[in-house]
């Protein structure tokens, strides 16, 4: 065992959550240790962000570089399981300043990013050691983590406060037997990328483009762009027909399941299959397995979690970055004031920055629930026909700011839009008064390419040859 280290707080992983709440945490004057398991550059499932993080973002002081090396995104269209029904959502509506244009990432380049920043702004920061212990027992001021490097060294870091943002192995959850499954999202999603795609059908104008799948999957595919000729493409499908499908596909002699899986459900998509001819797949077949949960405790005196090691629902909404990056925009300055001004009685700040953060993963999972309702309007639906009204006019607002990221102080509001999607016969009374404005209903969000594509050509190139030679 090596020496202790000392350290004011100690970060576990150094995805999104953790290089934001590290950098922060750095900027108030704290020695900060991150640990991170991987080297990165590493790629990683989550790659469409919301309008909502543009400020966060810019506030870590990376706007710029965003803005350089990234896909802009005006928004999302939902597919309906027809292929021919959706609703094409975008920001502007309701966004009207340069926000509006979120971002599509690569994510070994944006987490890379951010981790480098973290580094710039003061934290320690050691790759390819992984935390095997973390005990937050033995005093309430004070934590013991122990790390193993890639030598098979193991050293004892303590600190005074212990963030874990460890993503969906949710360390201190796991060890301590607060992360329990989420049995009735249990979903898994297959994935990759591809290059070589002419983008159309909305990619071209950097739309997100989320299809509806058939009852059976209880899923939905992915597809964004990530460059100007390459996207990200999976599908999210529940964890029995994965395993009823694995199980068939390796009976009739399949020596590679997750591909002809993944190719099988990609396929089923009129949408991606045109998409698809004549491209190549350009990194390795991914699978997230089993990735609902939720997670108990979230905070006590010497410890907090953020991102996903604190709970993760269901990607569908494509918040999950959001909800990481925010939460520990809300947790950095509860911290820093427990460790500047002591600790008497429950640190308040820090329970209302939770409170905060709960209300929003709630709301979340509500509309996730509700994406998966076979009974409600979908997402699909909801803004198709010209459905406009003075009064569904709003609640249609309400539905852009929530698939923008209005979660952490506004949830509360859209409670009307959430009673129209819910009943379908509610939603139909709307529908025979309102029907024929087709003002409201935009068949694209009319970004222009060179907003959305700009510096893509000379990165993509970059990139592929990159991919060519490892
Ligand atoms: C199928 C799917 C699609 C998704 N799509 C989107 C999307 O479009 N948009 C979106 O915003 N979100 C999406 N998400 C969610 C998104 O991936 C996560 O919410 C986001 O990555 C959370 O960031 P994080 O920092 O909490 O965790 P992570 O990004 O997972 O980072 C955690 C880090 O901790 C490290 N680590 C773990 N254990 C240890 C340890 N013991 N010691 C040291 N290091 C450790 C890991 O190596 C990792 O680098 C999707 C998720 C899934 C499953």
């Amino acid at each position: 065992m090596k020496q202790e280290t000392y350290h004011d707080i100690i970060v576990i992983g150094g995805g999104p959550a953790g290089s934001t709440a590290a950098t922060l945490l750095a900027r108030h004057g704290h020695s900060v240790l991150l640990l991170e398991r991987e080297r990165f550059p590493r790629e990683h499932v989550g790659e469409s962000l919301l309008p909502f993080c543009y400020s966060l973002l810019k506030n870590l002081g990376v706007i710029e570089e965003m803005k350089k090396n990234f896909v802009r995104k005006p928004g999302v269209r939902f597919i309906d399981r027809d292929g021919t029904t959706s609703t094409t959502w975008c920001f502007d509506h309701i966004i009207k300043n340069e926000t509006y244009l979120s971002f599509q990432v690569i994510r070994a380049d944006f987490d890379l990013m951010l981790l480098k920043n973290a580094a710039k702004s003061g934290v320690e920061v050691r790759e390819e050691t992984s935390v095997v212990d973390a005990d937050i027992t033995t005093a309430s001021d004070s934590v013991r983590v122990t790390s193993l490097d890639l030598t098979g060294q193991k050293t004892v870091h303590r600190a005074r406060f212990l963030v874990d943002a460890s993503g969906r192995d949710a360390f201190i959850g796991a060890k301590n037997g607060w992360r329990k499954p989420r049995e009735e999202l249990d979903r898994t999603s297959i994935w990759s990328h591809w290059g070589g795609v002419k983008l159309n059908g909305g990619l071209e104008e950097g739309l997100s483009i989320i299809i509806y799948m058939g009852r059976e999957q209880k899923g939905w595919i992915w597809v964004f762009p990530i460059g100007e000729n390459r996207i990200t493409a999976g599908f999210v499908a529940q964890n029995s027909y994965i395993r009823d499908e694995q199980r068939k596909l390796k009976e009739s002699g399949s020596t590679d399941w997750k591909r002809d899986l993944c190719m099988q459900e990609l396929m089923q998509s009129k949408f991606v299959r045109e998409l698809l001819e004549g491209s190549s797949q350009v990194i390795p077949m991914m699978i997230n397995a089993n990735y609902s949960y939720e997670v108990q405790n979230h905070y006590g005196s010497n410890y907090a979690m953020v991102g996903d090691a604190r709970g993760f629902i269901d990607p569908i909404f494509s918040s999950g970055i959001f909800l990481s990056m925010k939460s520990a925009h809300l947790v950095a300055p509860a911290v820093h004031k427990q460790l500047t001004e002591g600790l008497n009685g429950e640190n308040e700040m820090l329970v209302t920055a939770y409170k905060h953060i709960s209300g929003a993963y709630n709301f979340v999972h509500r509309m996730i629930r509700l994406f998966y309702n076979p009974h409600s309007v979908t997402w699909a639906q909801a803004g198709a026909d010209g459905v406009a009204h003075k009064a569904h006019e709003s609640a249609m607002a309400a539905g852009h700011y929530m698939l923008s990221g209005d979660f952490f102080e506004n949830y509360k509001k859209y409670d009307d839009f959430f009673a129209i999607l819910e009943d379908p016969k509610h939603f139909q009374r709307y529908k025979k008064f309102v029907i024929d404005r087709k003002d409201f209903v935009k068949p694209s969000c009319h970004a222009r390419w060179e907003d959305v594509f700009r510096d893509m050509v000379a990165r993509d190139a970059e990139r592929n040859a990159a991919f060519a030679d490892a």
